[in-house]
C-alpha cells in the first residue's frame, strides 16, 4: 500500500545518506542566498544602516570625550559643565541610535526569515511525491524551524554585529592613528595575530556546526514520526524504547554541539588573549610616552579607549564568525530543499480537460516502477479502459499494483512507458492540478486535519456554500453523528481525527468527495471491518458517492465486488482475468483463491 503511513517506520533515525540535506559542505557563500530576501525590505535595510552610522559615529566619539575630561574637566568650572554636557549628549544619541538599530534590524530579521520559511514551505508542499517518499517529513519541519531559526539569528543579530564590529575596528583604527600614530602600530600588529586563530578555527567550526544542526534535525525527525503515531507506539507498550531513542538522538545531539562549542570557546579565548596582550603593550609604551612628557593623560586615556573599542569589536567579529558558519550550514541546506525540482511538472502549454468530462479512463500497456525499485516493475504491461460511468473492482493480493494504479491515474508518477488517457487525453499534457481537480479519492485511512467538521469537509471544495456542504455531509450520512458533536459543525476533529471513530471518519472523506463531485472517483475501501451499523451507512454514502461517476475501487468486500460492473483482477502489475463475480469464480483461478480468504468466511 502506498496511501499514507500510519504506523511508525522503526529503523532508528538515521538520516539517509542520499538525503538531499546531507550532502553540502558549509559554506559561507551560502549566506549570499539570503541577500534577495534582505533586499526585499530595503525601506528597512537602509533604516537600519542610518541607524547604525549614527551609532558607529557616537561611540567613536565617546574616547575624544574621555579625553576632554581628563585633559580639561578638571580645570575650571565651566568647561566641567561644558565636557559633561557634551559626554552626556554623545550617550543620548548613542543610545536613541542603538535602539533604532536594534528595532530595525530585528524587524527585519523577523521579516527575511517569514518570507524565507514561506517561500521553502510552498516549495515543498507543492514538490512530487519522488521527493516526498525519500525525504522525512520530520526532517523537513526541522529545516522549516530549527535551520529558518538560525538565519533569523543571522539577520538580526550576526549581520548586525558582523556590520557594527567591522565599522568600529576601521573607525576605531583611523582613530587610534590620529590619537598617536606611534602606538597605533602596534595595533596594526596585533589585529592579524588575533585574527589567525579565529581563520584556522573557523574550518573546524564549520563542519562541527553543520553536524549539529544535522544531529538536532535527526531527534526532531524521530519525535514528529513517534508523536504523530503515538497510539501504535502506545499500543506496542513502546514508550520506554521511544524515550530511550529520543534520549539517545538528544544526546548525540548535546555530544555533537558540545564539540562545536569547545571549538567556538577555544577560538574565543584565544582571540581575546591576543587582543588585550596587544593592548596591555601598547598601555605600557603609552604609559612610558606619558612619563616622558610625549603625550599628554587624556590623550593615552583616548587611545585606550579606542583601543578596548577596536579590541572589544573584533572579538566580536571572531563570535560572529562562528554564528555565521553556523547559518551558512542552515542556509545551504534551505537552498538545497529550494532547489530540489518535482519530477512531474506541468508542460508549458498545458491542454485543457474536455468540459463536461466524460471520464473515459484508458490505460495503454503502461509499463511503471518506482524510483527507489528500479528492478522491479510496479505496473507491468497494464492495459485497462473504464468507460464513462463504469465501476471497476481492483482485486489482487498485496502488492500486485492496485494502488499503484491510483497513482499514476493522479499522476504522482509518470509511467516510463505506454501513456494514460483521459477522454483521449494523455496525462502528461495536463496541468496536474486541473487533472486533479477532477478526480476525487477517498484513501483507505482517510486524512482528517485537526480542523472542525465543516472545514474537513470543505476541504473537497473551499467555496462550498452551507447548503452544499449540508447536502455532501448528509448524503454522506455524517450530518447526524457531527450534530451530536458539543458544537456540531464547528468542532474540532483533533488531530487525524482521533475524536472519530474510523466509520465516521470514513464518511468525512466520503462527504467531502461528494463535495468535491469530480466525475472519476477512486476509492480505497477500508479493509477493517466496521460494526454492521456504521458499515451499512459507509455503504449508503458510497453508493451516492459512486453514482454518475466513472469509479475505480480498490475492493476489499464481497458487496463491493458484486455491485462493480466489472472485476479486474491483478497480480505483479498485470492484470490476469477480468469479469463479474460468477465468470470468476467459475474459472476458479486466483479471484475464485481470493474471493476464498477475503470475501467469503
Ligand atoms: P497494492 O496496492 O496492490 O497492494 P502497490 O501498488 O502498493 O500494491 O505496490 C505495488 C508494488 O510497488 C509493490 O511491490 C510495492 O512494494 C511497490 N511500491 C509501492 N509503493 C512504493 C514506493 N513508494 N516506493 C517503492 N516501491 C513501492
Amino acid at each position: 500500500m502506498t496511501s499514507p503511513a500510519v504506523g511508525p517506520s522503526l529503523p532508528p533515525a538515521a538520516i539517509d545518506p542520499e538525503s538531499p540535506a546531507t550532502k553540502a559542505k558549509p559554506r559561507l557563500g551560502s549566506l549570499r542566498a539570503l541577500w534577495p530576501f534582505v533586499r526585499s525590505h530595503s525601506g528597512l535595510f537602509i533604516a537600519w544602516l542610518l541607524a547604525l552610522a549614527v551609532a558607529s559615529a557616537a561611540t567613536l566619539s565617546l574616547p575624544i570625550a574621555v579625553r576632554q575630561i581628563i585633559d580639561q574637566g578638571f580645570s575650571s568650572g565651566s568647561n566641567v559643565d561644558r565636557v559633561f554636557l557634551s559626554l552626556f549628549g554623545v550617550a543620548v544619541v548613542l543610545a536613541l541610535a542603538s535602539a533604532a538599530r536594534f528595532y530595525f534590524v530585528s524587524l527585519l530579521g523577523e521579516r527575511v526569515v517569514a518570507d524565507l520559511r514561506r517561500k521553502l514551505y510552498g516549495h515543498l508542499i507543492g514538490l512530487g511525491a519522488g521527493f516526498h517518499d525519500r525525504t522525512r517529513s520530520g526532517e523537513l519541519v526541522s529545516r522549516l524551524s530549527a535551520d529558518s531559526e538560525l538565519l533569523r539569528n543571522v539577520v538580526s543579530t550576526s549581520m548586525s554585529v558582523a556590520l557594527r564590529s567591522t565599522i568600529t575596528v576601521i573607525g576605531g583604527l583611523v582613530m587610534l592613528f590620529v590619537t598617536s600614530p606611534g602606538l597605533a602600530s602596534f595595533a596594526l600588529l596585533g589585529i592579524p595575530v588575533a585574527v589567525l586563530p579565529i581563520v584556522l578555527g573557523s574550518r573546524r567550526l564549520g563542519k562541527a556546526s553543520r553536524a549539529s544542526q544535522d544531529r538536532v534535525a535527526d531527534a526532531n525527525t524521530l519525535a514528529s514520526e513517534t508523536l504523530g503515531a503515538v497510539r501504535t507506539v502506545q499500543a506496542h507498550a513502546r514508550e520506554p524504547y521511544e524515550r530511550d531513542r529520543f534520549g539517545s538522538a538528544v544526546d548525540v545531539a548535546v555530544e555533537t554541539a558540545r564539540k562545536r562549542i569547545r571549538a567556538q570557546a577555544g577560538v574565543t579565548a584565544a582571540a581575546i588573549t591576543l587582543i588585550f596582550g596587544a593592548i596591555v603593550l601598547m598601555l605600557w609604551t603609552g604609559a612610558h610616552d606619558v612619563i616622558a612628557g610625549d603625550m599628554t593623560k587624556g590623550s593615552l586615556a583616548q587611545f585606550v579607549v579606542y583601543a578596548l573599542i577596536a579590541g572589544g569589536s573584533v572579538g566580536a567579529l571572531a563570535e560572529v564568525w562562528n554564528d555565521l558558519q553556523r547559518s551558512a550550514g542552515g542556509m545551504g541546506r534551505i537552498t538545497e530543499l529550494l532547489q530540489e525540482t518535482s519530477d512531474i511538472l506541468p508542460p508549458a502549454q498545458p491542454r485543457p480537460l474536455p468540459t463536461p468530462l466524460q471520464g473515459n479512463i484508458r490505460f495503454d500497456n503502461v509499463v511503471f516502477h518506482y524510483p527507489s525499485r528500479p528492478d522491479l516493475p510496479a505496473l507491468d504491461g497494464f492495459d485497462l479502459e473504464v468507460r464513462p460511468g463504469e465501476t471497476v473492482a481492483l482485486v489482487g493480493p498485496s502488492g500486485a499494483g492496485k494502488s499503484t494504479v491510483f497513482s499514476i491515474l493522479l499522476r504522482f508518477h509518470d509511467a516510463q512507458s505506454g501513456s494514460v488517457r483521459i477522454d483521449g487525453v494523455d496525462l502528461r499534457e495536463l496541468d496536474p492540478a486541473d487533472l486533479r481537480e477532477h478526480i476525487a479519492l477517498v484513501p483507505q485511512q482517510p486524512t482528517i486535519f485537526a480542523a472542525s467538521a465543516a472545514e474537513n469537509i470543505r476541504y473537497g471544495k473551499l467555496d462550498a456554500t452551507e447548503a452544499q456542504l449540508q447536502a455532501a455531509a448528509e448524503s454522506a450520512e455524517a450530518d447526524e453523528f457531527i450534530r451530536e458533536l458539543p458544537l456540531g459543525f464547528a468542532s474540532e476533529l483533533g488531530e487525524r481525527g482521533a475524536r472519530l471513530s474510523g466509520g465516521q471518519q470514513q464518511r468525512i472523506a466520503i462527504a467531502r468527495a461528494l463535495l468535491k463531485d469530480a466525475p472519476i472517483l477512486l476509492l480505497d475501501e477500508a479493509t477493517s471491518a466496521l460494526d454492521a451499523q456504521s458499515e451499512r451507512a459507509v455503504q449508503n454514502a458510497l453508493e451516492r458517492l459512486m453514482q454518475g461517476r466513472t469509479t475505480l475501487v480498490i475492493a476489499h468486500r464481497l458487496a463491493t465486488v458484486l455491485k462493480a460492473d466489472r472485476i479486474v483482477v491483478m497480480d505483479r502489475g498485470r492484470i490476469v482475468a477480468q469479469g463479474t463475480h460468477a465468470e470468476l469464480i467459475a474459472q476458479d483461478g486466483l479471484y475464485a483463491e481470493l474471493a476464498r480468504l477475503q470475501f467469503i468466511d
